[in-house]
């Protein structure tokens, strides 16, 4: 099951990429995730991913795909993966079918979950997520059971740097630019499934789940 998920941050990408990971039992590659452990972890890539993300602007395409490239080779990815932030640009979704084409596999889905842009600034600047285990929860629409405190691990929960408001309206400026070439591109090919990501959290992953379970 080769799976990629789209959609502009806040979509609820991180949210239902929980949800096929514990029923499909495939390794959720989230490129965001791994530059956010390399800054916490202080190695040569946090810092230089740092310099972007920060900004809300997108780390250079050599320093994303060959991190790409290093997770998919890995052994876990035998029985498949679901890409999560990854390609955002065509350079990386060129990069990622030459990769694919070399270990003699191909994409089954391209999962985009569309939302109306109105919805994700609510919705980005009231995410909390889990330090330790990265599950994603919402002040509002998906609180923890106990307010501020994890379900999973009863870890803090903290707010993510680049969620605060002036950079969530720069990273939403910058994806919805960039977002439109790659659903074309994957529409050409024939992998694109549009999910509509505006209804509630369990009813959006019933309609993946409709896509997937024929691949299982
Ligand atoms: P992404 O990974 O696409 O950036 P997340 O999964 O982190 O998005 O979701 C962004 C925020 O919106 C989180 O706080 C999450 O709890 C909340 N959220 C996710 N899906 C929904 C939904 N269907 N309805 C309302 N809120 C949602
Ligand atoms: P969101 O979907 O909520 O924007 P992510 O966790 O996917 O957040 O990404 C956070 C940041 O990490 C992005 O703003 C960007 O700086 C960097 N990043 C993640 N994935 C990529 C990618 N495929 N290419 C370039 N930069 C990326």
């Amino acid at each position: 099951m080769n799976l990629i998920l789209m959609g502009l941050p806040g979509a609820g990408k991180g949210t239902q990429a929980e949800k096929i990971v514990e029923k499909y039992q495939i390794p959720h590659i989230s490129t965001g995730d791994m530059f956010r452990s390399a800054i916490k972890e202080g190695t040569d890539l946090g810092k230089k991913a740092k310099e972007f993300m920060d900004q809300g602007e997108l780390v250079p395409d050599e320093v994303t795909i060959g991190i790409v490239r290093e997770r998919l080779s890995k052994d876990d990815c035998v029985k498949g993966f679901l890409l999560d932030g990854f390609p955002r640009t065509i350079a990386q979704a060129d990069a990622l079918e030459n990769l694919l084409a070399d270990m003699d596999r191909k994409l089954d889905y391209v999962l985009h979950v569309n939302v109306p842009k109105e919805q994700l600034i609510d919705r980005l600047t009231g995410r909390r997520i889990c330090p330790t285990c990265g599950a994603t929860y919402h002040v509002e629409y998906n609180p923890p059971k106990q307010e501020g405190l994890c379900d999973k691990d009863g870890a803090s929960l903290i707010q993510r740097e680049d969620d605060q408001p002036e950079t969530v309206k720069k990273r939403l400026e910058v994806n919805i630019e960039q977002a439109q070439p790659l659903i074309d591109f994957y529409q050409d090919k024939g992998y694109l499934a549009t999910i509509d990501g505006a209804q509630d959290i369990n009813d959006v992953f019933e309609n993946i789940d409709e896509k997937l379970k024929d691949l299982a």
